[in-house]
């Protein structure tokens, strides 16, 4: 016997709760059969069985199964239900991806209704926890009396933060879609709230209290204020969340390597960046006219290798541009090739801002990003949304940012539009409340431009991330502001 911390039993109506605690499982009992909304875990499998017989019914009813989305602790208990059964299976396609042991038989499409007997359940798009997550409303009666059930299929906040959305290669654009699957749901009226996590509604202690009196359901408030205070509190959750992430995870990034110390975009600038602790490191792409991928800001060398090279890299070849040397505070390195500085940094746990320079290197900066196996450690810019475009074509599993110089409705209109993740604003523009309203929008923040005066606005403003010539600087400011909330 595999008995559920939640021992099963009737909610309302025909609808009955099979899961556990840690992964709730609800069945619909209709004349034409069984119905299950979300499996869970994979020993959930047996919880189900086992549930399902002591309220009296057979497994082998089972004809569909709906799930809120595809994360395992919703649907790994499925391949084996459908092993026994048959049952049919539904999922949003956009999560076909999180699952294992079985293909959905239908893929939801926004507003269908699933029928079983004489359940009808009202299937609606709310991406946001994941791409593909579904909201279910569906009518149980009972004693003459019809109550309107919601369940929102993803409330969770822990995966909208990058270390999961990285993981799965979610856009982080699914925080705001998140944001506006709640307002969407908030238009349902609910008067009786179903969670796909027992803790959402109370499961177990609304159980007891049904048992003590069942004259009174406690899952039921016909005010449909259960619901949406449920709903409002999410909003806040996630921007907490958020907002701590961005300070845990802040990324110092060495622009174009400590570049106030060494000749910028050099191993040299690249080192010292590292060796003073900064956790990130920006850099430029060029192309010779010979192919090779080099890291160097200006279209020529002059300003940093000698008056002189007026020749721009596109038309020199690598044996000329090797051929330089870059010099800043009397040190001097030559300019390197972008795997060459892959070789070198690569492997290391940091984070990596690379800047398009030029156009139509999109696929081979690409193409030598993929082969260093960069795609979660990297972000790459432009200042040119059309680059990032092309370059989000030719590799759509990296993430993209935005150099902007100013931040209003059609910037941040474009920036989701072609896809990015992070939108880089100059520093001076960055405040708490517009990095707020911006990361709300989906965007991670990464300021640009930042001097010793506007540094400290920028992290105390919650950015996440900043690119300083001085990382030293910064990460003494970051310490010191550690300690005294210590
Ligand atoms: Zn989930």
């Amino acid at each position: 016997m595999a008995l559920s911390d939640i021992a099963p039993f009737r909610i309302a109506g025909n609808l009955y709760f099979v899961g556990t605690q840690k992964a709730s499982s609800h069945l619909f009992v209709t004349s034409e059969g069984l119905m299950l909304l979300d499996t869970g875990y994979e020993d959930n499998y047996e919880t189900i069985l086992d549930s399902v017989a002591l309220l009296g019914f057979d497994i082998k009813d089972l004809k569909i199964i709906i799930q809120s989305h595809g994360h395992y602790d919703h649907t790994d208990a499925t391949a084996k239900l459908v092993a026994l059964t048959g049952a049919k299976t539904y999922l949003a396609k956009e999560d076909v991806k999180y699952i294992c042991g079985f293909t959905p038989d239908v893929y939801y499409t926004d507003g269908m209704t699933v029928r079983l007997g004489e359940t009808e359940v009202l299937c609606l798009h709310t991406p946001g926890h994941t791409e593909g997550t579904y909201s279910f409303f569906f009518y149980v009666e009972e004693n003459g009396r019809r109550w309107r059930c919601g369940m929102f299929g993803g409330a969770g906040t822990p995966q909208l933060l990058k270390q999961f959305m990285n993981k799965w290669n979610v856009p982080y654009v699914m925080r705001k879609h998140f944001l506006a699957s709640i307002e969407r749901l908030k238009q349902e009226h609910v008067d009786l709230f179903v969670g796909n996590h027992a803790g959402q509604n109370h499961t177990r202690e609304n159980r007891e209290l049904l048992i003590k009196n069942p004259v009174v359901n406690p899952f039921v408030d016909e005010s449909g204020d259960t619901w949406l205070n449920f709903l409002n509190k999410l909003p806040g959750k996630l921007a907490a969340r958020l907002e701590a992430e961005s300070k845990e995870e802040f990324v110092t990034f060495a622009h174009r390597g400590a570049s106030e110390y060494a000749p910028e975009n050099t191993m040299l600038a690249f080192y010292t960046g590292i060796f003073m602790g900064a956790n990130g490191i920006e850099t430029d792409v060029r192309q010779t006219k010979d192919g090779v991928l080099v890291l160097h800001h200006d279209s020529t060398p002059a300003r940093m290798c000698g008056e002189e090279h007026t020749k721009r890299i596109d038309e020199m070849t690598w044996a000329e541009v090797q051929a330089l040397n870059a010099t800043k505070n009397g040190l001097s390195d030559k300019i390197v090739s972008l795997e060459d500085f892959l070789l070198h940094f690569a492997h290391r746990d940091i984070t990596f801002a690379i800047e398009l320079k030029q156009k139509n290197i999109e696929r081979e900066v690409a193409e030598v990003l993929r082969r260093f196996d960069m795609q979660k450690k990297t972000v790459v810019t432009s200042f040119h949304l059309d680059y990032l475009k092309r370059f989000k074509e030719a590799a759509p599993e990296f993430r993209t940012g935005w150099l902007v110089k100013k931040v209003d409705e059609t910037v941040l209109t474009e920036l989701a539009a072609a896809g990015c993740d992070q939108l880089c604003p100059p520093a001076d523009l960055v405040t708490s409340e517009a990095v707020r309203e911006w990361r709300a929008e989906g965007f991670d923040i990464r300021a640009w431009g930042v001097t010793r005066d506007t540094m400290k606005q920028v992290y105390d403003a919650g950015a996440n991330g900043m690119t300083v010539n001085f990382p030293d600087v910064l990460l003494q400011y970051i310490k010191e502001t550690c300690d005294e909330n210590a």
